[in-house]
């Protein structure tokens, strides 16, 4: 599930209205996770998409099989 497509120069925004990938929390016992969904946080509130969705990427892979 690697974001193989994604591309600049395109102006025709993806069919998804919001996050493309649903909310990932990180497990309570993971600082560095901690940290990446506080900065997740910040790139939402400032409208950072992108940024967003790299923080729940990078969480998602530290965390494969997912907090629960
Ligand atoms: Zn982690």
């Amino acid at each position: 599930m690697a974001a193989v497509s994604r591309r600049c120069g395109t102006s025709e925004p993806p069919v998804t209205l919001g996050l493309p990938l649903p909310p990932v929390e990180p497990p309570a016992d993971c600082e560095e996770c901690a940290q990446r969904a506080i900065e997740r946080a910040e790139a939402k509130h400032v409208g950072d998409l992108a940024r967003a969705i790299d923080m729940t990427v990078l969480i998602k892979r530290h965390h494969p099989q997912g907090p629960a």
